[in-house]
């Protein structure tokens, strides 16, 4: 159990609470790096319901590489991208790691979408890596 912590770059969101973060991956899909504007999103499944959120959040309804929906949180005002969610996760949301006040626990287990993954962009050796979603 960590008690989790964070928000968007100009604080009108705010998350907290007691979680057991379940998943942590790095994800390098076109449509987190389109999202997050750079190489990938560091990303950590918590409980659905786990997280309490203050502040007013936007929702783009995406669409996935693999024509899953994903639902994408992020600040009206200052853009920082917060939580996502998707169906086919009804358990769990998925938090932007760079959110985190405190993110240096994140170790995330896997890469995932790794086909995608930006040329600049190193996997650890060791660190399991899927072309496209594990699922
Ligand atoms: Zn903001
Ligand atoms: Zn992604």
């Amino acid at each position: 159990m960590a008690h989790i912590e964070g928000g968007c770059l100009c604080g009108q969101v705010r998350f907290s609470g007691d979680a057991e973060p379940v998943f942590q991956a790095i994800c390098h899909c076109k449509n987190c790096q389109k999202q997050a504007g750079t190489a990938y999103s560091v990303i950590v499944g918590v409980p659905r319901g786990a997280l309490t959120v203050t502040g007013t959040l936007k929702t783009y309804h995406d669409k996935g590489d693999s024509g899953g929906t994903v639902d994408r949180h992020f600040c009206p005002d200052c853009g920082s991208p917060i939580l996502s969610d998707a169906p086919a996760n009804p358990a769990l949301v998925f938090i932007k790691a760079g959110t985190l006040d405190d993110a240096s626990w994140v170790a995330p287990q896997i890469h995932i979408w790794a086909e995608s993954a930006m040329a600049c962009t190193t996997i650890p050796a060791g660190v399991p890596a899927f072309p496209k979603n594990p699922g």
